[in-house]
C-alpha cells in the first residue's frame, strides 16, 4: 500500500514510499468473529509483497498446524511459526527477506496477543521475563523534514504541534541541505525544543567523510541529544573515527537487519555503551525471534538493552519497547500518520507514552493504519 508523501530526508524522498499490510486469518474465534491478526511494514525499505506472496506465506500456509502451536493447542507460538518461515534460507545475506518475515511475524505476534486477550506488550513482557515492568515509554518526536516550500517557520510550527500533543524531545534532519542551512534550522528548532538536550539531529547515513567532520565541528557547540546515522550505516570504521571526535552521543543500527549484524556494529563501530542508542527496527530485522537474538548480543557486549531506541515510530515497536524494557520509541511529529499514531487505547503525557489494555498492536483502533488494510478487512 501507497504512504507517499513529499517529505525528503538527506538520502531519499518519500513520494513512492510503500509498506506491506499483512492480514492473518485464524479459525479462533471471539465473540462469534474469526480473530486476525495484522501486521504493518516500517517506513523507508519499501513493501515487501513480491518476497510475501512468492516464498514466505507459502512456507506457512503449507505448514502442519501443530508444526506452530503453542504447548495448550489453543493458540499460535510466533517463534515456532518464525522456525518455519526461515527453513531453506542461508545465514548471511539478509537484503529484503528480514522485511518480508518482520512484517508476517508482527501479524502473528498480533493474532497472539488477541488469541490470549492481552495487549502484545504484556503477552511479551510475561514470555520474555518482564512482567512487572510499567508499560511506559519514553518517546521523542521525529519529524523536521526537508519539504517543499520549506521554511523556519513551518519547522517551528511542527514542533511546537508535537509539543502541544505531549512530546518534549525531537528529531529533525539535517544533512540534506547546505551546513549552513541546516545550522539555521537547527536553530529554529531549538528555539522551540529549548535545549540542545531536546534535540537531536538524523543525516541519514548520507554525508562522506569530509562532510561528516564538518558537521562534526560545526555541531559540537549545540549539545545536542544524539546525532543520528551522519554516514553510511555499513562504514563501521568511519563510524569509530566519527566517535573518536564527536563528544556526544550517536544514534545509528536502523538499517542493520540481524544480531550478526548487530554484534559487528558492537565490536567494530567504537560506539560506547554509556552514551550511544542502538535503533535496530524489528519490523525491519525479522521481528521478535531476531530481535531478542540483537538484545542478546547488546547485553553480551556489556550493553543495557535500555540504549536500543527502535527505529521508525510503528505500533509493534511501542509494545516491544513496553514489553522487552528497552529504552524508548520514536514517534512521528503528525499523530495522524501510520508513524505518529499511539497504540489503541495509549495515551502520551511529557514525553512518556503510557499503553492501554486493547488486545494485540492495536492496528483497528488506530483509524491512519486500518486505513492502509483496505480490501484485506471485510
Ligand atoms: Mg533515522
Amino acid at each position: 500500500v501507497e504512504v507517499g508523501s513529499s517529505r525528503r530526508n538527506a538520502g531519499i524522498g518519500f513520494g513512492s514510499m510503500t509498506v506491506s499490510a499483512v492480514a492473518v486469518v485464524s479459525d479462533a474465534r471471539r465473540g462469534g468473529a474469526a480473530l486476525t491478526g495484522l501486521g504493518l511494514g516500517s517506513i523507508g525499505r519499501y513493501a515487501h509483497g513480491g518476497l510475501l506472496r512468492e516464498r514466505f506465506m507459502p512456507r506457512l500456509r503449507a505448514a502442519a498446524p501443530a508444526d506452530y502451536a503453542d504447548g495448550s493447542g489453543d493458540s499460535i507460538d510466533p517463534c515456532r511459526a518464525w522456525d518455519l518461515l526461515m527453513r531453506d534460507e542461508k545465514p548471511g545475506g539478509h537484503g529484503e527477506r528480514s522485511g518480508a518475515v518482520g512484517v508476517l511475524d508482527a501479524a502473528l505476534w498480533d493474532l497472539a496477543a488477541k488469541i490470549a486477550d492481552l495487549p502484545l506488550w504484556r503477552l511479551l513482557a510475561r514470555r520474555f521475563g518482564n512482567s512487572s515492568a510499567p508499560p511506559l515509554v519514553p518517546t521523542y518526536a521525529s519529524g523536521g523534514h526537508y519539504c517543499p516550500g520549506d521554511d523556519l517557520e513551518s519547522l517551528r510550527q511542527e514542533l511546537r504541534q508535537a509539543q502541544a500533543r505531549g512530546h518534549t524531545r525531537f528529531k529533525i534532519k539535517i544533512g540534506g541541505a547546505p551546513l549552513a542551512d541546516d545550522l539555521r534550522r537547527i536553530e529554529a528548532a531549538l528555539e522551540v525544543a529549548g535545549g540542545g538536550e531536546h534535540l537531536a539531529v538524523d543525516a541519514n547515513g548520507v554525508l562522506d567523510r569530509s562532510r561528516a567532520f564538518r558537521y562534526v565541528e560545526a555541531l559540537q557547540g549545540y549539545r545536542l541529544a544524539w546525532l543520528e546515522e551522519p554516514a553510511d550505516p555499513l562504514d563501521f570504521e568511519l563510524y569509530a573515527e566519527i566517535a573518536r571526535a564527536w563528544p556526544g552521543s550517536l544514534g545509528t543500527g536502523e538499517n542493520l537487519f540481524s544480531a550478526a549484524d548487530a554484534r559487528n556494529l558492537l565490536r567494530y563501530a567504537g560506539l560506547r555503551r554509556e552514551r550511544d542508542w542502538l535503533q535496530m527496527d524489528p519490523l525491519l530485522g525479522y521481528g521478535v525471534p531476531e530481535y531478542l537474538r540483537m538484545l542478546e548480543a547488546v547485553e553480551a557486549a556489556g550493553w543495557s538493552r535500555r540504549r536500543c531506541v527502535p527505529h521508525a515510530g510503528h505500533l509493534f515497536a511501542q509494545h516491544l519497547a513496553a514489553g522487552l524494557g528497552l529504552g524508548g520509541h520514536e514517534s512521528a511529529t503528525d499523530p495522524g500518520q501510520p508513524f505518529g499514531a499511539l497504540a489503541g487505547d495509549a495515551t502520551l503525557e511529557q514525553g512518556v507514552v503510557r499503553l492501554g489494555e486493547a488486545p494485540g498492536i492495536g492496528i483497528e483502533a488506530t483509524p491512519s493504519c486500518l486505513a492502509l488494510f483496505g480490501v484485506l478487512l471485510p
